[in-house]
C-alpha cells in the first residue's frame, strides 16, 4: 500500500487517480495486517486497488467525473466496492473516468483526462488510456495500483484495457451488482475487473460478483472459484470468428493480430469455426439510441436538489430556471449530447421509429449469438478494438468518429453476455493491442480460462 501511495504521487501527471484516499487506505491496510496475524486472510487481503469514480463510496467524494456530482459524498457504499473491502481490499483512492462513463478517450471527464502510460516509438505526443475507464486502465498499466474497478456499458471496459496492455472483462449482465453505482443505460452497465494478469482478473472478479437483493437484476447463482477455472487446457474448445467483424478498411496490424490469436489457440488444440453474426452491422447505431435512452431518464435525478451542484439564481428565478441553469452549467457537452437524442428517440412522435426499432435489433443481435453458441461455439475471437491507442485531442470535436471506437463491444453489452480484453501484441510503433473473447452467458470461467491461454 505505501509503494502504491509513493508511486500515485509520483505519476500526478497521469492523471488517473482524481481523489486519494492514503487514510482510509492506510487504516485498510492495517486491519489487513492484522487479519493476516490472525491466519484469517481472505482472498484480496491487504491488495491496494482503485476505485472508478462511478462507484458510491461512503464518506468518500463519489462525482462520476461531473461536476454536477460536486461535493457529493455517499452515505452507502456501493455492492461491489462494499464486498472488496470486506475480503480485505485496500482503496488507494478514486479513478479518473468519462462524465457519467459517456466516451471512449477519457476526455470528457471534469477533472481533464487521464494520460495512458505508454507512447508511440519515439514520440512524446500523449495518447488517451481509452475510455471511459480510462483513469482505472492507466493506474493499473503504470502500477500504481495491482487491479482496478471498471464499468462497461458499451466497452468501457475493454477498450481502456486493450489501449494500455492490460485485462478486462465485463461479466455476463446480472453477475455484478449495479447498487450504488451511478447509473448510465441500466440495461447495460456492468461492473468488472481490470488488472495485469487473467490471474488476477480472475481473482478479482469473484470478489466483486454474486447475488445482492438490491439490485432487481443481479442473477441470484452461485459464484464458481474462477482461479481453480485456469487449466490452461482448451482442447476440444470451439471457437468462432465471425466474418462480419472483418470490417472494410481494418488496419493490416490488427488483421495480423487476429490471425496470430486464432493460430495460438489453434495450437493449443481448439477447434476453429467460421461463424457469422448477420446482425452486427446494426449494432453501433442501435447503441447509440438505446444507451443515451436510458441515460437520458437516469440523469433526469439530477436536478440541483437532491445532490450535488446548484447553480445560483438570479432575482425571480422559478424552478424551471434552476433545474435548466444547474443541468446546463453541471454537465459537460457529451452528457448534454445524450440527454438530447435520448430524450429525442423517447419522445411520442419518435419512440417506435428509434428506439423501438432499436430495441427490435438488439433482439436480433442477442439471437446471432443464441444461434452460434447451440450450434457449439464455446467463445468467440475478435480484436478488441479497431486501432491502437491514439492521441488526446484527435477525436474530441467528432463524436461519430469517437462512437466507431465502440464497434467490436457494443454487441456483448447488447446481449447481455461476457466479454474479456487480452492483451496479444504490439503495433509496428510498439503500442498495445488486444483481442476479445466473447462467452456463453454466465460461463465467465471457461471464458477466462480461454483467455489464459492466449494470454
Ligand atoms: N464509449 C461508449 C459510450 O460512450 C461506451 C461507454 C461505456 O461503456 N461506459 O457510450
Amino acid at each position: 500500500t505505501d509503494a502504491c501511495l509513493n508511486a500515485i504521487e509520483a505519476a500526478g501527471e497521469l492523471g488517473a487517480f482524481v481523489h486519494n484516499t492514503p487514510d482510509v487506505a492506510r487504516a485498510q491496510a492495517a486491519s489487513a495486517d492484522a487479519r493476516i496475524a490472525q491466519g484469517d486472510a481472505p482472498s484480496l487481503c491487504g491488495i491496494p486497488l482503485g476505485i472508478k469514480d462511478l462507484f458510491c463510496t461512503k464518506g468518500v467524494p463519489s462525482q462520476a467525473a461531473s461536476r454536477i456530482l460536486e461535493g457529493f459524498k455517499p452515505e452507502y457504499e456501493s455492492t461491489v466496492s462494499g464486498q472488496l473491502f470486506d475480503r480485505g481490499a485496500v482503496m488507494l483512492g478514486k479513478l479518473n473516468m468519462d462524465e457519467f462513463a459517456m466516451g471512449s478517450s477519457n476526455e470528457t471527464s471534469v477533472y481533464g483526462n487521464a494520460v495512458n502510460p505508454w507512447r508511440a516509438g519515439n514520440s512524446d505526443a500523449a495518447l488517451t488510456p481509452g475510455g471511459s475507464s480510462g483513469g482505472s486502465a492507466s493506474a493499473v498499466a503504470a502500477d500504481l495500483c495491482l487491479g482496478a474497478t471498471g464499468t462497461d456499458t458499451g466497452g468501457s471496459i475493454r477498450q481502456p484495457a486493450a489501449f494500455t496492455g492490460i485485462v478486462g472483462i465485463k461479466p455476463t449482465y446480472g453477475r455484478c451488482s449495479r447498487w450504488g453505482v451511478v447509473a448510465f443505460a441500466s440495461s447495460l452497465d456492468q461492473a468488472g475487473p481490470m488488472t495485469k494478469t487473467v490471474r488476477d482478473a480472475a481473482i478479482m472478479l469473484e470478489g466483486m460478483c454474486g447475488h445482492d437483493a438490491k439490485d432487481s437484476t443481479s442473477a441470484d447463482l452461485a459464484v464458481p472459484d474462477f482461479e481453480a477455472a485456469l487449466t490452461g487446457d482448451i482442447r476440444g474448445k470451439v471457437i468462432g470468428i465471425p466474418k462480419e467483424y472483418r470490417m472494410d478498411g481494418m488496419p493490416a496490424e490488427i488483421a495480423k493480430l487476429w490471425e496470430d490469436g486464432t493460430a495460438m489457440l489453434r495450437d493449443a488444440g481448439a477447434e476453429i469455426r467460421d461463424i457469422s453474426l448477420p446482425h452486427t452491422k446494426y449494432a453501433l447505431p442501435a447503441y447509440y439510441v438505446i444507451a443515451p435512452a436510458e441515460a437520458s431518464s437516469n440523469l433526469a435525478r439530477y436536478d440541483g436538489v437532491r445532490f450535488g451542484h446548484r447553480a445560483s439564481l438570479a432575482q425571480g428565478d422559478g424552478i424551471t430556471e434552476m433545474y435548466e441553469k444547474t443541468r446546463a452549467e453541471g454537465f459537460g457537452a457529451e452528457v448534454q449530447r445524450r440527454v438530447m437524442v435520448g430524450t429525442y428517440v423517447l419522445s411520442a412522435g419518435f419512440y417506435d421509429a428509434y428506439y423501438n426499432r432499436a430495441r427490435r435489433v438488439r433482439a436480433l443481435i442477442k439471437q446471432d449469438f443464441d444461434t452460434v453458441f447451440a450450434a457449439g461455439v464455446d467463445a468467440i475471437l475478435t480484436p478488441a478494438t479497431p486501432s491502437a491507442a491514439f492521441e488526446l485531442g484527435r477525436k474530441v470535436d467528432d463524436p461519430v468518429e469517437m462512437y466507431l471506437n465502440d464497434v467490436f463491444t457494443v454487441t456483448v453489452n447488447l446481449a447481455g453476455l461476457p466479454g474479456i480484453s487480452v492483451p496479444t501484441g504490439l503495433d509496428e510503433k510498439g503500442l498495445p493491442l488486444g483481442l476479445q473473447l466473447i462467452g456463453r452467458p454466465w460461463e465467465e470461467a471457461d471464458l477466462l480460462n480461454t483467455a489464459y491461454a492466449l494470454e
